[in-house]
C-alpha cells in the first residue's frame, strides 16, 4: 500500500500536500502555507493530523505549523540545519537519514540552495518526491541563501532518481517555467510537446504538478546544464555545467 496524497491549493499559487499511510493511519501535511485550507480538507475526508513535513523555513511552507499543531497536537519534522527556523519542529532530519513516516520510509536530502537549510524527502515505495521550492515542474527555486555550485549538486541529487517519481513541488509555476524554458532549450522536441500540453492543461485549469521526474530529466533546463546542446543553444560549448546552471538560472531571473 503506498501514500494516499492530496493537493490543498493555498495562498496565490502554493501547493501544500496532504499524504496518508495506510498502514499505520499516519496523516502529514507537506510544507502548511496556512492552516484553515488544510482543516477544511482534512475534515472533507475524514482525516486526522499527524504529522507537519517541512522541506524549508520559509513563511508560505511553515505559516501554518503552530496553529495547526495546537489545534491537532501532531508532530512537526523539519530540517535538522535550519531547526532554529522552523516554528514547532520536533523531529530533526538531514541528508541520508531514513525517516519512518508510518510504516513507511522516507529518504532525506540536503539539498541546499534555495535556502541553506532545505531538504526533500524521497518516499520510494510510494515514488513520491517532496521538494518543496527546490525543483519545480521545468524549473527550480531562486537563490536566496545558496549558490549556483550548490543548487546545481542538489538538483544533481534528485535528478537521480527513478524517472517514475512524481515531483510534488510547491507551486503551480510551470507554465512560466515553460516559457523561460523555451527561450533557453528551443530545439528540444520533448519540450516544446510538453509546453504545449501544459498550456492546454492551464486553459482547463489543471494542475500540472506532480510531474514525472524523467520528464523534467528531458526538458528542465536546469536539470540539464551538463547537456551539451544545453550549453550550446546559450553560447557557452564546452564551459562547466555550474557556469551553465548559472547562466539559465541568472537568465530567469531577468525574464
Ligand atoms: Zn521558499
Ligand atoms: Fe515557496
Amino acid at each position: 500500500m503506498t501514500l494516499d496524497i492530496k493537493r490543498i491549493p493555498c495562498l496565490r499559487d502554493n501547493y501544500v500536500w496532504l499524504a496518508r499511510e495506510p498502514a499505520s493511519g499516519a496523516v502529514a501535511v507537506i510544507d502548511p502555507a496556512e492552516a484553515a485550507p488544510v482543516k477544511a480538507k482534512l475534515a472533507a475526508l475524514g482525516w486526522r493530523l499527524t504529522h507537519i513535513i517541512n522541506t524549508h523555513h520559509h513563511a508560505d511552507h511553515t505559516g501554518g505549523n503552530l496553529e495547526l499543531k495546537a489545534w491537532s497536537g501532531c508532530t512537526i519534522v523539519g530540517p535538522r540545519a535550519d531547526r532554529a527556523r522552523i516554528p514547532g519542529i520536533e523531529i530533526e532530519v538531514g541528508d541520508g537519514d531514513i525517516y519512518m513516516f508510518g510504516e513507511e520510509p522516507a529518504r532525506v536530502y540536503d539539498v541546499p540552495g534555495h535556502t541553506r537549510g532545505h531538504i526533500a524527502y524521497w518516499f520510494e515505495k510510494s515514488a513520491a518526491l517532496f521538494c518543496g521550492d527546490t525543483l519545480f515542474a521545468l524549473g527550480c527555486g531562486r537563490l536566496f541563501e545558496g549558490t549556483t555550485q550548490q543548487m546545481w549538486t542538489s538538483l544533481s541529487k534528485l535528478r537521480r532518481l527513478p524517472d517514475e517519481t512524481r515531483v510534488y513541488c510547491a507551486h503551480e509555476y510551470t507554465q512560466a517555467n515553460a516559457r523561460f524554458a523555451l527561450t533557453v532549450d528551443r530545439d528540444n522536441a520533448d519540450l516544446r510537446a510538453r509546453a504545449r500540453q501544459i498550456d492546454e492543461m492551464r486553459a482547463r485549469d489543471e494542475p500540472t504538478v506532480p510531474s514525472l521526474l524523467g520528464e523534467e530529466r528531458a526538458t528542465n533546463p536546469f536539470l540539464r546544464a551538463d547537456d551539451p546542446a544545453l550549453a550550446r543553444a546559450i553560447g557557452l560549448a564546452g564551459a562547466d555545467p555550474a557556469a551553465v546552471f548559472a547562466a539559465v538560472r541568472s537568465a530567469k531571473d531577468k525574464f
